[in-house]
Order: structure tokens, then C-alpha cells, then sequence
């Protein structure tokens, strides 16, 4: 992906936000980290490994991101103390957060009846409470600014289900009625909570479906085929730009039309 792929847009005009991207070492929340470095933002990407993925390397086409624009941060959306570390760091080093980008997720896929309590227990915190904790500990600055876009990654799976899912469909379902409520809270301060809602997506977390799983459910798009994590950055970075500004509260699905919205 290149500058050249992203023409100047409204969202240009508050280019030099500082952005936090969770589980941003890879996949779709790398590619949201490259619609904001390409877009001017300074960009935060958070993840367990604390790696700045592809965008780190110093051998890319469009050259590797400085430390004044892009920083990779070790930090477990579990641990309440790396959620805190890492916030104090980002605001020390930049200021506040402007835009929260709770992408990190993981699955634990079993039928329900061999879901372990752990299973359960994992995934709900990493992709419900997780999401939580990030957004709590950056709205307060936020509140003061009186401003700031706050988009949570959800899945299609949230309101078809899926077989295998419950522990995943649930906290990713959870999300939606924690963005609505979120967004009714803080409006009055021009802050703005929506959801992405990605469908099939082509990233480490598809890969271990497997190709016979992976064409089953592909066969069921109607646009027929899985998406890039840069098409999913396409709507995260549209909620996160000034063209979004009386969106609030929404659940926009990136699908291919697989739930049609449902
Ligand atoms: P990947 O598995 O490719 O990437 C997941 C990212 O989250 C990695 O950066 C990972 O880094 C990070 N992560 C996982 N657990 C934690 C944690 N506890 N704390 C901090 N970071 C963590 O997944 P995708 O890019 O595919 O998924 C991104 C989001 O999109 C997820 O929420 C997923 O549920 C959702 N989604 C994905 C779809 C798809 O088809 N791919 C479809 C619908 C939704 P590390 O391992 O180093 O922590």
C-alpha cells in the first residue's frame, strides 16, 4: 500500500491525531494503522508481541515510519497495568489519544458442549472486556478535548452466530450494546462510538479456519470472495474522519453482504 493509494480526503483536515490501534502487529488492525499513517495520523499499534509488523521494516516501498509517527507497544488488553503503561507512555511521548481503534481479538473455537470455562473466559476478555478497559482508560482525555472518534471491531458472527463461536459471537454481539450505550454517554462531548462489522477477511485468524471451512463460508458471500484487512481499514478510517461526524452509535457491516446487515 502506498500514499498514492489513499487520495486526500475531509479527514485530511485533523491529519497529526494521535491514533491507538489495538492488536495492530498484524492483520486488519495493521492495515487501520497504515490508513492512518498514510492519512498523516500519528499511530500507536498495540499487541501482545509488541511488534510494529510490516510497518516497522525499513525495506518497504514507501519507507519505514519514524518514531515521531509510528510507535509499537507490548501490551495484553487483559492486563490492566500494560493498558495503563502503555496509555501513559502514548501520552507522555504525544499526548492524548484522539482516536481508539479496539481491534485486538483472538478465538477459541469449540462446540459447546467441549467449551472449556476458559475458552469462554479468554475470548470474552480479550474482545468485550478488553475493548472495555482500552476505551475506559483513554475517555477521560478525551471528555476533556471534547472530541475524539472511538471505533470497536466487532464480526458478522455477532448477529448471524456461528457454530463453534458462542464465547466469540457473544463478546463480539457484546460490543454493540456496549457502543450504543458508550455513545449515548459521551455525545455531548462530540464523541462519536461506532462498530465495524467485518465479515471473511484474509489474516492470520481466517488462515487457521482452514481451506475447506474457509471456501464453505466464502461460497455464502454474495459478493463472492473475502476481503483484504485494507477494505476493512476503508471503514475504520471513514468513522475516524471528520466526513463521519454525525455518525454515532452505528454497527457499519464490512461483509460482502454475508448478513446483510441482519
Ligand atoms: P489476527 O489474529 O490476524 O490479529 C489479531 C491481533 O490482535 C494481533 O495483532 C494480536 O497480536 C492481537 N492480540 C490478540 N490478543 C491480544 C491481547 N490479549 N492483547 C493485545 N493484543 C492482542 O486477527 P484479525 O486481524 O483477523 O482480527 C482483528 C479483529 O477483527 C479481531 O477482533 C477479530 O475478531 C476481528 N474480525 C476478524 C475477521 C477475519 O475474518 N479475519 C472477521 C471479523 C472480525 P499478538 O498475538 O501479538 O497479541
Amino acid at each position: 500500500m502506498s500514499g498514492s493509494d489513499h487520495p486526500a480526503g475531509p479527514q485530511e483536515r485533523h491529519a497529526g491525531r494521535v491514533v491507538l490501534v489495538t492488536g495492530g502487529s498484524r492483520g486488519i488492525g495493521q492495515a487501520c494503522a497504515a490508513w492512518f499513517l498514510h492519512h498523516g495520523d500519528r499511530v500507536v499499534v498495540t499487541s501482545r508481541s509488541g511488534s510494529a509488523g510490516a510497518l516497522g521494516a525499513s525495506d518497504r516501498p514507501d519507507g519505514a515510519f519514524g518514531e515521531d509517527r509510528l510507535m509499537a507497544l507490548a501490551c495484553d488488553v487483559t492486563r490492566p497495568d500494560q493498558v495503563d503503561a502503555a496509555y501513559a507512555t502514548v501520552e507522555a511521548a504525544w499526548g492524548p489519544v484522539e482516536v481508539i481503534v479496539a481491534n485486538a481479538g483472538i478465538t477459541r473455537d469449540a462446540l459447546v458442549l467441549r467449551m472449556t470455562d476458559d475458552a469462554w473466559d479468554e475470548v470474552v476478555a480479550t474482545n468485550l472486556t478488553g475493548a472495555f478497559r482500552v476505551v475506559k482508560r483513554g475517555l477521560a482525555k478525551m471528555l476533556r478535548l471534547h472530541r475524539g472518534r472511538i471505533i470497536l471491531v466487532s464480526s458478522v458472527v455477532a448477529t448471524m452466530g456461528s457454530a463453534g463461536q458462542v464465547n466469540y459471537a457473544a463478546a463480539k454481539a457484546g460490543l454493540g450494546g456496549m457502543a450504543r450505550s458508550l455513545a449515548r454517554e459521551v455525545a455531548s462531548r462530540s464523541i462519536t462510538v461506532n462498530v465495524v462489522a467485518p465479515g471473511l477477511v484474509e489474516t492470520d485468524m481466517l488462515g487457521a479456519l482452514g481451506d475447506d471451512r474457509k471456501g464453505q463460508l466464502e461460497a455464502l458471500v454474495p459478493l463472492g470472495r473475502t476481503a483484504e484487512p485494507g477494505e476493512i481499514a476503508e471503514a475504520v478510517g471513514f468513522l475516524a474522519s471528520d466526513a463521519a461526524g454525525y455518525i454515532t452509535g452505528a454497527v457499519l457491516p464490512v461483509d460482502g453482504g454475508l448478513a446483510m446487515g441482519g
